[in-house]
């Protein structure tokens, strides 16, 4: 299998329900190459993300496995962290000082309203509406230049929620932003396995990723080891359909091309 890498997973550290190690293990029987750890980072006190006291512990725990396992697989140590408008210094720190090799930066919330998780306030606004709200954050995430990599883009759908409206210039104007501040896009299975049943992003806004060279990687946002790699075929010739010949890994905070076909 080509483009053998997963960068978005989550362990019992976040809301994943295995370790580590059982992670690399499950990676290794699926031949892949490269398996990264991004388990949540969120400024606010919420109960699916690591408690800021237990970052040691994760570091400790992922850099130990790195040597235990280096002659069987890379790992890689990344972090999802939720971007706050405001909270760019507070952020910053953080990422500074942890020994990581890739940030993945999401917006689970919009003001207190964590979307994702609590589907009470859907229709409050207009789709059209929540949309320009979503990726706006994205935008202003992108321009913070916190983050390598924006985090499963349109999440917003998760729920079946749709724009009333062709939203493409929204979209267009938020991929100039992600390219004009030279972020990479993850395409993230996961969603295929929850209520829009599409990948994030799905394939208008990964063309218009494509359109404008903005560069890939791939991630399967497993919380739990069964999960990693999931739909990655199917991942892979979606990519290849749209044009992408390679995606992007990362060490210490610097890209490699990896091909997939
Ligand atoms: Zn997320
Ligand atoms: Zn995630």
């Amino acid at each position: 299998m080509a483009g053998r890498i997963d960068y978005h997973t989550h362990s019992i550290l976040s809301d994943g329900k295995d370790s580590y190690e059982e992670m690399v293990q499950q990676a290794i029987l699926k031949g892949l190459d490269e398996i990264g750890f991004s388990d949540h980072v969120c400024l606010k006190p919420v109960d699916w993300a690591i408690r800021i006291e237990d970052i040691p512990v994760m570091t400790r725990q992922i850099l130990d496995l790195k040597l235990k396992y280096k002659d069987q697989i890379q790992i890689r140590y990344g972090l999802e962290i939720d971007y706050f408008p405001g909270y760019e210094e507070e952020i910053s720190e953080i990422i500074e000082s942890i020994p990581v090799d890739y940030v993945i930066g999401s917006v689970h919330f919009i003001g207190d309203w964590n979307f994702d998780t609590d589907q009470s306030l859907y229709g409050k606004w207009t789709n059209d509406k929540l949309y320009e709200k979503y990726f706006h954050l994205i935008q202003m995430a992108a321009m913070s230049n916190l983050f390598d990599i924006i985090g499963h883009i349109d999440i917003i759908k998760k729920f079946r929620i749709y724009p009333e409206t062709n939203q493409d210039k929204l979209f267009e104007d938020t991929i100039k932003i992600i390219k004009a501040h030279n972020l990479v896009v993850e395409l993230n299975t996961g969603g295929l396995d929850r209520p829009c049943h599409e990948f994030t992003p799905g394939s208008r806004i990964l063309e218009i990723c494509y359109e404008n060279h903005v560069p890939v990687t791939l991630s399967s946002d497993a919380h739990q080891a069964a999960q990693i790699a999931r739909h990655y075929e199917e991942a892979i010739a979606q990519l290849a359909q749209v044009g992408y010949s390679e995606i992007i890994g990362f060490s210490h905070r610097v890209r490699k091309p990896i091909k997939i076909r």
